[in-house]
């Protein structure tokens, strides 16, 4: 039975399955079978050695390659093999303490805490300590109780209350509030991500029969991916092998995408000087990729200057040239994408399925699903949520509804939307109140906002933006509405506060796509018009479909494969994103050039990287991504014309350290100061005007002067 198992192999790999003793490492590109080895490994030592699952750990990075290990390994061995120790790092560390953190002094049903439950024990923390949000933003607080976790003998004061320990912080408040915050945590026995590593390590310290039990249990351990383990990861790891010494580890350099948030690639490089003696095992034949795909991946990462060079072939066929399409609009874009994939399923058999859109930030999904709507394609999404799902998102539009048809659904979402003390008691009231008098909540709001219990929440603010926006909407564009409301209610402030690169980003991405639409338009763009057209895109409850077209981020797909994939939204300053070119980064670059080596070797059959011009959600012009100017012109064909000109303007910009700049963002300018303004375009500071907080500015290309407050998000400095 197991010669089947090894016969699926080529002789390298199965050299790296029967060597199960002392510590192997195999070294290998992407597609060169490192996870169908170490899948094959693990039903070998079951199948031929005999050897019991629960006395092999099999780890792996993301929760998906867990799943679909254990997939693997059940067709081989049959779905009664326990799968249990196939598993994340955190999942090992959970499955550990429920079994052993009583010796700690906490309870085996704790509670595992996710960033928003975090955020809530924060804010406890903050009501209790009579502080607001003005003291320090959440996520800095969260990264500053990161920090105190880096090491683990926090953990003590966890599970010991009598423990005294320093916490040492910035400031003494901040010293105070996450000694509170590690106080509730005891009081709710809950542990966040970071905990879990840290209790087992703990743990293991405190208790050395508890250790010895493990590391007896856990006769082999391997580890895939291993490039993207912590050092603490590996600490751990190193724990559990010391007793019997067989730790196999699998991971490719080039494909390391996690060193931003503690990876260390160099382990993997090291292993054999930390590990001694230790074979070291070489895959070099691809069976995932044609030619074609492979070469294109081959010269992207050929230009990092820190690696070791290990070029991978293939005996595969040749297949379809690698495709680089560039558009002039981002419409044009997802047009070509949508054309190409209807094609290839109604002449060329493929299906949905077959088809992966990858892409580096999850707000680079919009584009893809409003196409996709259009075009009537079936997808689904693997990371994030979908685009008008996000609940930043339908704030926004909860804010234009509250201007088009002030809807009790659009109330509620807004009116405590930032914080404006009108919580459930006031809200239940609200709707007593518009019942009896058979109203509109916001009519209800209108007709009492007078009422003394008013005086001490910020509603009025709320209606006078309201207000304000239903007389002025007609005369504005949407795009101009919507930074209004944003700006004016207080909620553009707030979002700012709470550092939320992510939720920034995607309102930002809202806001640029409103006004590429204008532009589109010709005629104004009316705020009904609009409404309608993303209704489409909000709705909920359109089915899961298992043949539909997968979109992800390229984390997301790290160590998958698909037959057709799109690497889409390749511009400059997405990939390579524009944090990863800021000066003093050096690695940053390097980095994101593995990204795109993990996007090309995701395909199979046929790969396409797409991008088109336009404007940045920074406000600049778009460029194609600088990775696609190293790659030999003739391992790819190009669709569209890019213009001399558009290269030369992106060659002067890519010399250029990266100005990260916030749409949203409250610079003050100077008289003579020139500002980008993303719908009247560039322009120059003629006047301030300090008493009507007012610049008066001129804008060169449509020769007009306005008036904008100086409280106006959306200039740019140029
Ligand atoms: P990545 O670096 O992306 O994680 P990998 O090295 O883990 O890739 P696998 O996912 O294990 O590669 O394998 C890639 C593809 O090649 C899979 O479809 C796998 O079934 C196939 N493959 C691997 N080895 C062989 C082999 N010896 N014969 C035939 N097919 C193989
Ligand atoms: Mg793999």
């Amino acid at each position: 039975m197991f010669e089947k198992l090894l016969n699926a192999l080529n002789e390298k790999q199965q050299q790296a399955v029967t060597a199960t003793e002392g510590y192997i490492r195999i070294i290998a590109g992407a597609g060169s079978g490192k996870t169908k080895t170490l899948v094959n490994r693990y039903a070998y030592l079951v199948e031929a050695l005999g050897i019991s699952p629960k006395n092999i750990l099999c780890v792996t990075f993301t929760n998906k390659a867990a799943a679909e290990m254990r997939k693997r390994v059940k067709s081989l061995l049959g779905n009664s093999n326990d799968g249990s120790l196939i598993c994340t790092y955190h999942g090992f560390c959970v499955k550990v303490l429920r079994e052993d953190i009583h010796h700690i002094n906490y309870p085996k049903n704790f509670m595992i805490l996710d960033e928003d439950d975090q955020k809530d024990i924060l804010k406890e923390v903050y009501e209790e300590l009579g502080l607001t949000i003005k003291f320090m933003k959440f996520d800095d607080v969260l990264k500053a109780i990161g920090f105190l976790k880096i090491g683990y003998d926090y953990v003590e004061s966890l599970t010991n209350p009598l423990a005294k320990i320093e916490i040492p912080a910035e400031t003494p408040m901040l010293s105070k509030v996450i000694s509170l915050y590690l106080k509730k945590q005891r009081k709710y026995f809950a542990l966040d991500f970071q905990d879990l590593i840290n209790f087992v390590l703990y743990l293991y310290e405190q208790n050395t029969e508890v250790q010895l039990k493990w590391q007896n249990q856990l006769h082999y351990i391997q580890v895939d991916e291993f490039q993207d383990s912590s050092g603490k990861q590996i600490g751990l790891v190193n724990i559990l092998s010391a007793t019997h010494k067989n730790l196999f580890v699998v991971g490719d350099p080039d494909q390391a995408i996690y060193t931003w948030r503690g990876a260390k690639p160099a382990y993997l490089v090291n292993f054999h000087k930390t590990h001694e003696p230790c074979e070291t095992i070489i895959l070099n034949e691809n069976y995932r990729s044609t030619p074609e795909i492979l070469n294109l991946g081959n010269s992207i990462i050929k230009n990092n200057k820190v690696r070791i060079d290990k070029d991978l072939f293939t005996y595969n066929n040749n297949g379809v040239d690698v495709i680089h399409y560039h558009g002039k609009k981002e419409f044009e874009e997802i047009k070509y994408i949508s054309e190409t994939i209807n094609s290839l399923v109604e002449k060329d058999g493929a299906k949905y399925s077959d088809f992966a859109i990858i892409y580096r930030a999850n707000y680079n999904s919009r584009f893809v699903e409003q196409g996709f709507m259009r075009a009537n394609i079936p997808y689904t999404m693997f990371s994030g949520f979908k685009f008008f799902q996000r609940a930043e998102i339908k704030d926004c539009i909860a804010y234009y509804k509250m201007v088009l048809y002030a809807d009790d659904l659009s109330l509620l979402r807004t009116i405590n939307n930032p914080k404006r003390s009108f919580g459930k008691t006031k809200i239940n009231w609200l709707k007593q109140q518009a019942e009896n008098d058979n109203l509109s909540y916001y009519e209800t709001l209108l007709k009492y906002k007078e009422e003394p219990s008013f005086n001490k929440t910020k509603v009025k603010q709320f209606i006078d933006t309201i207000e304000k926006y239903k007389k002025l909407y007609s005369s504005l564009t949407i795009s101009e509405l919507l930074r209004g409301l944003l700006d004016d209610s207080g909620y553009d402030e707030e979002l700012r506060l709470s550092g939320d690169q992510e939720r920034i980003d995607n309102v930002s991405e809202l806001l640029s796509s409103i006004i590429t639409l204008e532009a589109e338009y010709g005629e104004k763009l009316e705020l009904d018009d609009y409404l309608q057209q993303i209704a489409l895109f909000s709705d909920n409850d359109r089915e899961v479909n298992k043949n539909s077209v997968k979109l992800m981020t390229i984390h997301t797909a790290k160590g998958l494969e698909f037959p057709y994939v799109f690497l889409v939204s390749f511009n400059d300053g997405v990939l390579p994103s524009y944090r990863s070119l800021d000066k003093g980064n050096e690695n940053g670059l390097e980095e994101e050039r593995r990204l795109a080596y993990v996007a090309i070797t995701r395909a199979m059959k046929a790969f396409y990287m797409t991008e088109s011009e336009g404007l940045t959600n920074y406000g600049k012009r778009k460029f194609p991504s600088r990775f696609l100017f190293e790659i030999k012109q003739n391992l790819f064909t190009r669709l569209g014309v890019i213009e001399q000109e558009l290269i030369d303007e992106a060659m002067e910009a890519f010399k250029q350290p990266s100005e990260e700049k916030e749409v949203i963002s409250t610079e003050k300018f100077n008289v003579n100061d020139k500002i980008l303004h993303s719908v009247f375009g560039e322009g120059i500071i003629k006047e301030i005007n300090e008493d009507d907080n007012q610049y008066i500015i001129h804008f060169s290309e449509k020769d007009i002067s306005r008036p904008l407050s100086m409280n106006f998000k959306g200039l740019t400095r140029v």
